[in-house]
């Protein structure tokens, strides 16, 4: 059976107090998801209160950061490098719409990113909108999310998104693609049951805490 992940973004959402009370009603449910990897990706300000949580309640879930500066450490005055990350998480997102679009982040940028983040061990989740996108070589996971479906309520179809998937794998060192845009417990399992989509990368319903879990458990 394949692995498959699940990957929550919680964007700009959440104050510290909003990230207890999610924890206080994810900690019912049960941790031991086997045959899944489940990675949360808060914002960065709240990476330290789930790492304390997440290693107190020895969980496999993993963390991950939103977003990584495309320079090493040093003088870059409000940004937060690959190397401080690392202490956090595992992985990282990188090129997702919401950057590109409100930041202006250009290819040239995003692939600064990618090598950053593995100069220092932070594993790429590379997004990506269409099968146009360039993606760097050195990117194993790719998150395939179509700008249409993001926060809309309107997913793709799960036969585009497998074909795109079969493609990037087909096209580049890609082992992984995951399917992101209106993902809900309702409609996850459509996607995760075809052969090339290893799993789902979830914004909205990520912040329910027990929708997560039955996204977790629908994948
Ligand atoms: C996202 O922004 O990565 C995303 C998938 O959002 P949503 O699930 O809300 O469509």
């Amino acid at each position: 059976m394949k692995r498959k992940f699940i990957v929550a973004n919680w964007k700009s959402n959440f104050t510290s107090l909003e990230v207890n009370q999610w924890i206080e009603r994810f900690k019912n449910y049960d941790l031991g998801f086997t045959n899944k990897g489940v990675i949360i990706c808060p914002p960065f300000v709240m990476l330290p209160i789930l790492k304390s949580y997440l290693s107190n309640h020895k969980s496999s879930i993993k963390l991950g950061a939103q977003n990584v500066s495309p320079f090493d450490e040093g003088a870059y005055t409000g940004e937060v490098s690959a190397k401080q990350i690392k202490e956090f998480a595992d992985y990282v997102l990188i090129g997702h719409s919401e950057r590109r679009k409100n930041f202006m982040e250009s290819d040239e940028i995003l692939f600064k990113k990618v090598e950053l983040a593995n100069k220092y061990g932070l594993a790429p989740i590379f997004c990506v909108q269409d099968e146009t996108t360039k993606i760097p070589e050195n990117v194993k996971m790719v998150a395939y999310e179509p700008v249409f479906a993001i926060g809309t309520g309107n997913p793709d179809n799960p036969e585009t998104a497998e074909k795109i998937a079969k493609q990037i794998k087909e096209n580049t060192k890609v082992t992984t693609v995951l399917y992101g845009g209106s993902v809900t417990s309702k409609n996850v399992k459509d996607f995760t049951q075809t052969p090339d989509i290893n799993g789902v990368l979830v914004g909205g319903a990520s912040l329910d805490a027990q929708e997560f879990y039955a996204i977790i458990q629908n994948a």
